[in-house]
């Protein structure tokens, strides 16, 4: 069969919001409750169901919910904290913004996750914590990080941002006590999304009147049931505190999203796993893991990446040559400390790198790519990524 271009450009994601999530909201705008209301909390002890934890507060982006957990844990100026830097920019400054200083440690280039035989090399005085991140959706091997975390007395927070629907040992991301917080994002992107927003799973109910303060003007109560019957209008402010708090638009989104989360995985399931037959003989590419039995995938992205040696070209030309064939692409992503800001923080904070660098990171930054999967991709459409990939590197 000859190759055809695309006619129309295929993004390399979309959001699936139905019927249901647009009659709820316009439900709302009629209620009269647009902002933080009863489907704000219905839609909490929606997540804590569906993750099997306790307590699961939402806010208005896993940004967000990622500083007030950091909050929260009473870091202190000089503080450290171990991640990666192959993660949105947010893992890192949320750190920073408290006064905190991420300490980087190299990916495993098998799965793009943190390589947790690295963790004690990066462990000092000043180690705080560990902030795993669960990567494309695949989990990160938290056996090693827990066991780590224990021996030193450090805390862990899951950057579970793109891994609604994963499990660990069969057990959902956030449901595991050893993890003092995890936190969850609905951006447009992720799985399931509310627009924009986030949320905080833990297992320490001591936590829930302090985050409920630090993502609303650091009021104690529910504000929102002043304005009810059950309500008093009086209210303190104990701290000062942002104002982060989630719509009940929202929620409206939310509430329906979650319950098709798992109808939505399975199906990015099949895409990525027919992605991984249709391009198994293709020498250009590596390809990713689809997880195991530990590593519950739940297939938020996958990620190719470029052997420039056997294509002939490097990975933005090959991106810019795929959107000529009208194929979307997305880059998750390039490596944090190669950003300006990050460039100059390290130069300043060089023990906060491994003496020997970032190697992998730099090496799977340089290369990959995030190839078009959501579940409303047709094979169609998935047989014209292959076709595209196919006739790009031919040519
Ligand atoms: C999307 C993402 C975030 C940030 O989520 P927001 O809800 O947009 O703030 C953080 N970490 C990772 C790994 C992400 O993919």
């Amino acid at each position: 069969m000859s190759y055809v271009r695309r006619e129309a450009f295929l993004p390399f994601t979309r959001p699936m919001v139905g019927q249901e999530e647009i009659a709820e909201i316009i439900d709302s705008i009629e209620s009269g409750w647009i902002t933080t209301g009863p489907k704000s909390g219905r839609f909490e002890e929606a997540l804590q169901a569906y993750n099997g934890v306790p307590h699961c507060l939402v806010m208005n982006s896993a940004t967000t919910a990622q500083e007030i957990t950091l909050q929260c844990l009473g870091i202190r100026p000089g503080d450290e904290v171990i991640t990666t830097a192959l993660t949105w920019v947010s893992t890192l400054s949320t750190i920073l913004l408290q006064g905190g200083v991420p300490v980087l440690v190299d990916i495993d280039p098998a799965t793009l996750n943190l390589d947790a035989a690295k963790l004690e090399a990066a462990i000092t005085p000043r180690t705080k914590g560990i902030i795993p991140v669960h990567l494309t959706g695949l989990p990160a091997p938290m056996d090693e990080v827990w066991r780590v975390a224990q021996a030193h007395g450090l805390w862990v927070v899951e950057d579970a941002a793109q891994a609604m629907g994963a499990s660990y040992r069969g057990r959902k991301i956030g449901s595991d006590p050893r993890s003092v917080f995890s936190v969850y994002s609905f951006h447009p992107n992720k799985n399931m999304t509310t627009g924009e927003g986030g949320g905080i799973a833990f297992h320490d109910g001591a936590f829930e009147a302090r985050i409920k303060r630090l993502r609303f003007h650091g009021i104690e109560r529910d504000a929102w049931k002043r304005q009810s019957k059950e309500g008093s209008p009086h209210f303190d402010v104990t701290e000062p505190a942002r104002k982060a708090n989630f719509m009940d638009l929202q929620a409206a989104m939310g509430i329906h999203q979650i319950k098709k989360l798992d109808g939505f995985n399975t199906r990015r399931g099949l895409l990525f796993r027919r992605y991984l037959e249709l391009l198994e003989d293709v020498e250009a590419l590596v390809l990713p893991v689809p997880g195991d039995e530990v590593h519950q995938h739940c297939f938020h992205l996958f990620v190719a990446r470029i052997r420039p040696e056997v294509a002939g070209m490097d990975r933005d030309a090959f991106v810019a040559r795929l959107k000529e064939e009208n194929i979307g692409t997305g880059i998750h992503y390039r490596p944090a400390h190669v950003h300006s800001f990050y460039r100059d923080f390290y130069r300043e904070h060089p023990h906060a790198l491994p003496g020997d660098g970032l190697p992998h990171t730099e090496w799977s930054g340089d290369r990959l790519m995030s190839l078009p999967l959501w579940p409303g991709l047709t094979e169609d459409d998935q047989d014209q990524v292959v076709a595209a990939i196919r006739h790009v590197l031919a040519n």
